[in-house]
């Protein structure tokens, strides 16, 4: 018998249907369909019954309660889209993750209006609120939030000033859910 090179599923990754396998371990179920919830390799058994997914230890995945680095990618009414850059204290992310933040997961107070908080092109910390793309991310702790941002009329950066993000260019605030980490401090 020769042995294949097993194929390698990513996080959500479609795998099948419950009709026809049962989920093993590292496959969750969604609307009657097997995900992978791991980076590893696929195994179904000799009848072709169940699918395994071996998660493999040598790749770094978003897990929850990760503090991450991610750029905002897309603004929808009530989300934002963001790319996953870096997994603060971790290896070098194995791959490209979309992650959301939703506005209710911005703060811990209500928040009207996402465009309050972030735009395109921010970047943020956030931390990770669940296990399989696309990652839900949360801002709500005071440390986090955007930690790099450029104003939306000139694009010059903007620089922290007294709690809020200031445009020099053309001395103008912009309202977001800034982080305690926010990276330029006006001197
Ligand atoms: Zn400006």
């Amino acid at each position: 018998m020769t042995k294949e090179s097993k194929r390698v599923a990513i996080p959500g990754e479609r795998l099948g249907v419950e009709e026809e396998y049962v989920p093993g371990k590292g496959v969750y179920v969604e609307n009657g369909e097997l995900y992978s919830k791991a980076y590893g390799e696929v195994d179904v058994d000799a009848q072709g019954k169940r699918i395994d997914v071996r998660s493999s230890k040598n790749v770094t995945v978003p897990e929850v309660g990760d503090l991450v680095e991610a750029v905002i990618e897309g603004m929808k009414e009530d989300s934002a889209r963001v790319r996953i850059m870096v997994i603060r204290g971790k290896r070098s992310l194995t791959g490209d993750f979309e992650g959301v933040l939703h506005v209710s997961q911005i703060a811990k107070s209500y928040v009207e209006s996402i465009f309050d908080a972030v735009n395109m092109n921010d970047r943020i910390l956030a931390r990770v609120v669940t296990s399989w793309p696309p990652f839900q991310l949360s801002t709500a702790d005071d440390d986090l939030g955007v930690i790099y941002s450029t104003c939306t009329k000139c694009g010059e950066e903007l620089v922290l000033r007294k709690g809020g993000l200031f445009c020099r260019r053309d001395k103008i605030f912009e309202r977001k859910k800034i982080s305690r980490s926010y990276l330029l401090k006006e001197a």
